[in-house]
This record gives C-alpha cells, structure tokens and sequence, in this order.
C-alpha cells in the first residue's frame, strides 16, 4: 500500500448476520478498495468505506443494527442507477472501488444471495466519459526497476483506446522517466513494493519527484500511485502474461526480447488490467516500443515554459495545442497531441507531412468538405474499447455503425491525394464496409437502446425472437379486442385496460359507471375518481405478454453478446482505420490553419547539415491571436554557426524579449511536428532538442530554492545540449544576487559558445553585452521610442545593445519626479565607477579548452598575488618547521592586507 493510497480500511467488527459475514468474506479480498456491495437497488458500504466515502460523496453516513444489542455498524448507499457519478468522485479524488453485483435474483435465491465482485475501478483504468476528455489519452502508468542491474523499464497503457506503449533505460537517465511522466501526465502509476532498503528509498524519492513535477501545472490532477506485488514485474511472469494475451510464442516480434525491463513493466501493468477489468482486453492488440531516438525529446522545463499544453493562465487556447487543434476528431487531436510531444527528426519524414499539408492547403474548398466528412466520424478506438470491455452496451454498436457510415465515402475523397503520405494512407485504407453492413443488418435501424430491455436486434436475425415478437404483437391485438369485448359486455365506454408494476394489467372503472361493474370483476384498488380490477382472462393474458416479453428481452441479451464477439474479431482493423483517419485530421488541420492563419511551409535541412535557423517576419502562433491590444509585430531570425550562433537580447521590461524568444522555439518544434509556420519564409536545419530556462522570478511555480532550480536547469543544458540543439535562456541568473546571476549567466553562455549550440538569450544583465567580443555572439534588442510623454514599445528586434540607462528612462517616462531621476543617474555614475562587474574579462574562448571554461570560475578577479607566489613555492625542499613558518607568514600577511582594505 503506498503513502498517497487513500486507505486500507478494516472489516466490519461483529458481523453477526449471515449477509454481513458474506461482506467480511469479499472485503478481506478487496482491503485497499472501496467496496461497492450491492443490495437491490442500492450499492451499500459499510465500517470504513462508508466513513470514507459519505465524506468524499457528501451523502449521509447512517447506521446498521441500530436497535440490537452490539454496536452499530457505519453505513451509507448509492443508487445503481445512478452510481456511476458517485464512483466517478472517488475514483477521481484516488479511491479504487471494488463493484460486487448480485449474482442472483433475490427471488430465486435459497438464504443469502450470492455475490461476486465484477469490476474494479481505479483512478487509471476507469472508462467513464464523464472522466476521461476526449482530446486526450487517459494513461495508467508502471515502472520496473533493477537497482543492481541499474536499469529502469516502463509501460503505459490506455484502457479506453488499447494504446500500449513500453521503453526502458539506464538509471542514470532518470530524468526520462519524469518527463515522460509530465509528457502523458497518467492518471495513475503502479510501483512495485519495495523488496529492499535501498529500492524503499530510491521509490519515495521518485514519488517526491514525480510530486513535484505536478505542482508545475496546477491543472494536471497528480496521479494515484499505487504500489503491487512485486511478483508481476518477475520477468518470467511478466513474459507469460504478456505471450498469454498475445497468444504469441514470444516477445521479439515486438521488439520486447531486447527490453526485459520494459517487459517486466508492461507484464506488470496487464495483469493489473486483468485482475481490476475481469475481461480478456482484447482490444490491447499490440504493443509499442517508445523509441528515444525517433523523435525530439522535449523535457519538462520545456513543454512548461513554451506553453505547449498548458498555461499559465490555465486556458486552453493560450498553449501551442490550444492554437494547432482545429481537429475534427477525438483520435485526430489526439493525434496532434502526440506530435506536439513528439517532434521528428528525420527529414524524409518531417518533408512527407509537410507536403500533405501543402497540398491540401492548396485546395481549401477540398479540404473544407474533407473536414466535414470527418467531422461526423465518432472516436472509434474508445468505441472500440468500450465493446471489448464488460460496459459495452447498445450505444456502442449503434454509436459505431453511425461512424462506419461516413467512412464509406471517405475513399472517394482520398482518391484525389497526390502526396506520398496521403496516398499511402489512401492504399491501405480499410473502410470496413462489411463490419458496417453486419451492424445495418444485425440491429433495427431505430433501436431501443437499454441493454437490459430488448428492442434492438433486427428482424430476420434469430426466428425465435421474430416469432416471439409476432406474438407479442398479437397478444396486444387480443388486449385491445378485450377492452372491446369488456365495453360492450358492461355498458362501461371508458373502460380501459392499464399496466404497472404492481398489478401488471388491470381494468379501470371510472366513479360514474362503479354501479355497473359485473360481479366476477376482482377488486384491486380504490382511488379518489376510480377502481381497479383484474379478471381470470385477464391474468391469463398477461401472463402469456409477459412471458414473452422476459423470454425476448433474454434472447436480445444473447444476441447482443454474439454481435459484440463478431465486432470484437474486426477491432485490430477498427483501430488501424482510426489510425489513418486521425493523420488525415491533423494533415487537415495544419493545412486549414495554414490558409486561415496564413503559415508557410518552412525549408527544412537534415539534423547532419550546418546549423543554422532562419525566419523572416516569424510571429508568436499563440500570443498573434489572443493579443489584440496592438497588431503583431512579425521580427526576423537568423542563426548560424559561422557568425551569430548567439543572439544576445536586451531591452527594457515588457519590451517583447521573451515573446520573441519563444516564437522562435515554437516555429520550430511546429516544423519539426509537420506544421507550417506564422512566418513569411523559413528556412530551418533540424534540431536536435528544444531547450528552454526562465529566470526563476518568472518561473516560481515549483517549491525548490530558485537559485538552486536554475542552476539545475543548467546543468541540464550542459549534460544534453549538442552542437544540433536550440537553446532558450530567459533572464538566467535572475534568481540569485547580481554577481552570482551576471557569473552564471556569463559562463553558461561562454560555456555554449564554445559547445556550438544555437542560442537566443534575453538578459537585464547588461554587462553581458561584452560577451559579444566573442566570435559567434552577436547583441541585439528590441527597439523602445519615445514619444512625447509616452513610451511606445515597437517590438521589433535590431542589431546592437540596448542603452545602458534604459531602466531610468523608461521610469521617468513612466512620470516619476525629474529630481528622482536626476539622483538616479548620479548613483549610477558612481556605481560604475566603484563596481567590480564592469571589470569583466572574457576567457579567450578561441584558446580555451573545454575544461578550462568549466574550471575557469574566477574570471572576474585578476590572479592574486599570494596565489602566484604560491605557485613558485617548491614543497619538496622545505623542511616541514620551514614550510610551517612560510605558512603562518602568509597567512598573516593576507589577513593584514583584507584587514586595511576593510579600514
Ligand atoms: P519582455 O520579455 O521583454 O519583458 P514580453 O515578451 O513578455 O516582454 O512581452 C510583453 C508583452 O508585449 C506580451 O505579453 C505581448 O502582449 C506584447 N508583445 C510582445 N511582443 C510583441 C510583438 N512582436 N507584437 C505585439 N505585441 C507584442
Ligand atoms: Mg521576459
């Protein structure tokens, strides 16, 4: 059981009774649940779960066995028909709920009814559509991890979609995991017991960190961890599991023979699934190996500050994906999702998408009608999940047939496509014609649509039930040819047949005609305005109705199951469908944006060629279209290895550094996903990762000192950044005092410098603009006038450093009193003046080796003399007394120098 489980709740005491014992006997099997104990038309729990759970739900906590002699036991319930809102708050709030039906109808039971759990629901594998958003995919989560062998695997799973993925790596790179974890942000994660010390404290450390990375964003809802017999990450057992539900002989056709430790994990998670669903899952049709070397990894700090599913402001519209979806599809921003979080690599590919989108883009009408088309399309592979699981209902069916009816077009549409990503989906695209044509010829064209009730299978598909349905049919006839009869039997004209639950069929009379009611009529009820009967004849018809109708509703029952098994055979096919329709709707989108918003299609140049990244008039994608304050000043790019491999910015607040920066960043991750970009033209070598690092102040969201946040950071950027990468430094060094925030800054860049990798760095620090005396850093800033009394920020980017004293300036014309200015300036004279920072020296960077430029701390100070004159002292012909003597001496003469320079 882990810390952040809700509960481990005990038996009910004194269970007397023979119901509370059968409790007792299904809670011990479900002790870290909820149980969920159905009672009629209730779902009662009972001791700790009540308590729990009346909080939780807000319901009232009453008590059972209140007049006997032991001590009462806590109790609240929840409606079946309604249960699903209930379950839907505890799964939510990180309760696991056990589901125990009635085995048996309580009329045909001996003594108590028997009772099974059917279903057990946990915050990672619920299904609801109350709780998992369509736009995105609901994951559970699982880690294995050898502490000897220093490897770490894991696996995730979407119970809703059957998408299952599985990756392992070196426990060095543990940062993976966490921003895997932040990536798909799972809704719950299995650990395995801690079998020893040392993994006890390696797996709370990875809770706190994985708490931590949730307080980033106040809107992702932090997983449930919950921790399992270490047993089902056995790789052994894993492996069983995992060829047991493929029914293969082994794991190397995906790939899995290769990752034990992965295998362990996803064994891990199935047999989770296996145990909580009780169902085959046999829409989990495959699985995945996610590969780090496909595609851009895109680390926590990252996706956060550029805003790419998340803002600050919490609204949706305000993030890169906000913008990029105009999807059709559920699958389809999906999809997108995942390209966003997965940006490629390989040219071929990125040159594929972008074609597609510059061919569909270029005939707009089509693709409007396309988009259309799509839209009727419902989210297939949840469709396809729900009928593999035991919730399938008739809603699913219908629900799939009304999407398969559309898709029929959908070839006729994609014969038009011209471009080799197109055309591919194209060939192989199934429409499944013939699972849509058993679903028109199983189910009425209008059907019922309760499961339990009958009224959905087409005629023609079993003759018992068309006969039974003739009947029926008949037996109504009989009904109405009754009411006739009794009418002109009795004289009473108003007389008429009803039906309800207590009586079944009954006649009714009305007060006027209560005289002429015939002797043998049975008297049932008496209202204000009228009396109830039944006769012989009568029963005896409505028992045939009704016998009927039970046997019907039955036999639809099975129908259905059989229906649901064939459709479950076509599902792998359902999902590859889905597959190709949601690449259409993200192509669709990019190419629909692309006309709307007026992107173009970059040039894009291998990961192997020359950096270099060239925009000209690039715009910020998200803040061009919820800004409407002022019009969106579009600003150039340019950089390159040979001379402006560092942009350094300056410029007052609010002046649009970090606006620039992060457009910049955008433009390309959006290339590299297959979007056009808010530019004029573009031409971009690929990059091997996006780097981005705020200044703490505008970062602050996270509990850690913010010094010790952006030194982490940056040891990041020094661990992974390659001579192929992006890097976005914000205000850096902000955090910390002046000189510690001018040295952090000052050597991270010189350290870049030297590392190769293209770089946009906005500071305040304007002592930095002397960095610009090396080779490759190039000063810019972003153009501030004034006009008049006002200052009018132009927002453009321009060659040069920004004037020292703009801070003053952009004071007084924000109408501070002209004698505080005045004052200001003078301070800042004299601040020059005695300052040690404008006595920077660079590091000659063209001769520094890589180690020096790490080891080089001390630039800011000339070498001391006591250091160099220690550096001449020669140990080996000192006699110990001697060097002890030469010791204290120097230790005196530099307290006596610290000690003057201090008077
Ligand atoms: P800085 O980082 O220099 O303090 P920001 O980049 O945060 O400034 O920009 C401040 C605000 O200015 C932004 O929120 C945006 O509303 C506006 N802005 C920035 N750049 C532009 C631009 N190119 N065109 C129009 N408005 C802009
Ligand atoms: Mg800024």
């Amino acid at each position: 059981m882990s810390a952040l489980s809700p509960q481990k709740s005990t038996l009910v005491p004194q269970a007397n009774t023979p119901m509370m014992r059968q409790f007792n006997a299904i809670k011990q099997q479900h002790q870290d649940k909820i149980l969920f104990f159905r009672m009629g038309d209730f779902y009662e729990m009972f001791g700790e779960d009540a308590i729990q759970a009346a909080k939780v739900l807000q319901i009232a906590l009453t008590a059972r066995g209140k007049n006997t002699s032991t001590e009462p036991i806590p109790m609240c319930g929840v409606p079946y028909h309604a249960y699903e809102q209930y379950l839907n708050k505890l799964t939510t709030a990180g309760y696991t709920v056990a589901i125990c039906e009635q085995m048996q109808d309580p009329t045909q039971a001996k003594g108590i009814v028997e009772r099974e759990v059917t279903r057990i629901v946990t915050p990672g594998t619920t299904v609801s559509p109350q709780l998992i958003s369509p736009d995105r995919n609901h994951y559970l989560f699982s880690m294995s991890l050898h502490l000897q062998k220093r490897r770490i695997g894991i696996a995730l799973v979407d119970v809703s979609t059957g998408e299952f993925e599985v990756t392992e790596f070196a426990l060095s790179e543990i940062q993976k995991l966490y921003d895997f974890i932040y990536q798909t942000s799972p809704q719950e994660v299995l650990l395995p017991q801690s079998r020893s010390e040392a993994e006890s404290s390696f797996l709370e450390k990875i809770m706190q960190e994985i708490e931590k990375l949730l307080r980033i964003d106040p809107q992702t809802p932090s997983p449930t961890i919950t921790f399992i017999d270490p047993y089902s990450f056995d790789h052994a057992v894993a492996t069983q599991q995992l060829n047991q539900h493929f029914q293969t002989l082994n794991l190397a056709g995906f790939g899995l023979d290769q990752l034990p430790y992965g295998t362990a994990a996803a064994g891990a998670i199935l047999q989770y699934l296996k145990e909580t669903q009780k169902c085959d899952l046999s829409h989990i049709t495959h699985i995945k190996q996610h590969s780090f070397e496909e595609f851009m990894l895109l680390d926590e700090t990252t996706i956060s500050n550029l805003e790419l599913f998340h803002s600050h402001s919490g609204e949706i519209r305000h993030t890169l994906y906000g913008i990029l979806n105009q999807t059709q599809t559920a699958m389809g921003a999906r999809m997108l999702r995942r390209w966003i979080q997965q940006p490629l690599l390989d040219l071929e590919s990125i040159e594929q998408r972008h074609q597609s989108v510059t061919e569909l883009s270029q005939n707009l009408i089509f693709c409007e009608e396309l988009r259309h088309q799509l839209a009727q399309i419902q989210d297939l592979p949840r469709i396809a999940g729900r009928i593999s699981l035991p919730i399938a209902g008739v809603n699913d069916l219908l629900g799939l047939r009304e999407s398969l009816l559309p898709l029929q077009e959908l070839p006729n549409w994609f014969s038009h496509f011209t471009s080799l990503f197109l055309v591919e989906i194209m060939e192989s695209f199934d429409p499944l014609e013939d699972v849509l044509t058993y679903l028109q010829t199983h189910l009425l064209e209008e059907p019922a649509k309760k499961l339990k009730e009958g009224g959905f299978i087409a005629h023609g598909i079993s003759e018992e039930l068309d006969r039974l349905r003739e009947l029926t049919k008949d037996t109504k006839n009989i009904l109405n040819q009754m009411i006739e009869k009794e009418r002109e039997a009795t004289g009473i004209s108003s007389l008429k047949i009803k039906y309800n639950k207590v009586f079944g069929y009954y006649l009714e009379v009305s007060n006027a005609y209560k005289n002429s009611v015939p002797p043998h009529y049975i008297r049932k009820q008496t209202l204000v305005n009228a009396e109830r009967f039944v006769t012989p004849e009568l029963k005896e018809l409505e028992e045939e109705i009704l016998g009927a109708e039970e046997r019907m509703n039955e036999l639809e029952y099975t129908l259905f199951q059989e229906i649901k098994n064939q459709i479950i055979q076509h599902i792998p096919r359902i999902q590859n469908t889905a597959t190709m329709i949601a690449k259409i709707d993200v192509i669709s989108s990019f190419a629909y944006l692309a006309e709307t918003q007026n992107y173009i299609c970059p040039q894009m140049h291998r990961l192997e060629s020359p950096p270099q990244l060239e925009i000209k008039g690039g715009r910020h994608p998200v803040i061009e279209q919820i800004d409407f304050e002022e019009p969106f000043v579009s600003n150039d790019v340019l950089l390159n290895e040979d001379h402006q491999q560092i942009m350094l910015i300056t410029g007052p607040n609010m002046a649009g550094k970090s606006t620039y920066m992060r457009q910049v960043a955008l433009c390309v991750l959006m290339a590299q996903c297959g979007s056009f970009l808010p530019a004029e033209s573009a031409t971009l070598s690929i990059v091997d990762r996006v780097f981005t690092r705020v200044g703490a102040s505008d970062n602050l969201s996270r509990g850690q000192s913010t010094f010790m946040v952006e030194m982490n950071e940056a040891a990041s950027i020094l661990n992974h950044a390659t001579e192929r990468s992006l890097i976005i430094l914000d205000e850096i060094g902000r955090g910390t005092s002046t000189y510690d925030g001018i040295s952090l800054a000052w050597s991270i860049v010189e350290y870049i410098h030297h590392l190769g990798a293209l770089t946009l760095c906005a500071t305040h620090y304007h002592e930095l603009t002397q960095l610009s005396s090396m080779k490759r850093v190039q000063n810019f800033n972003v153009l501030v006038k004034e006009d008049g009394e006002k200052i009018v920020f132009v927002r453009k980017i321009v060659a040069g450093e920004a004037d020292k004293s703009y801070g003053i300036q952009v004071a007084r014309l924000a109408g501070l009193p002209k004698s505080i200015i005045e004052r200001a300036m003078v301070i800042m004279a004299s601040l020059e003046e005695t300052s040690s920072t404008p006595n920077l020296q660079l590091a000659h960077e063209e001769e520094v080796k890589e180690e020096e430029v790490l080891t080089q701390l001390s630039f800011f100070e000339e070498e001391s003399p006591y250091l160099q004159e220690l550096k001449q002292v020669d140990i080996n012909h000192m006699t110990p007394m001697k060097a002890l003597t030469y010791l204290d001496d120097l230790v005196f003469r530099i307290k006596s120098e610290t000690k003057n320079s201090h008077t």
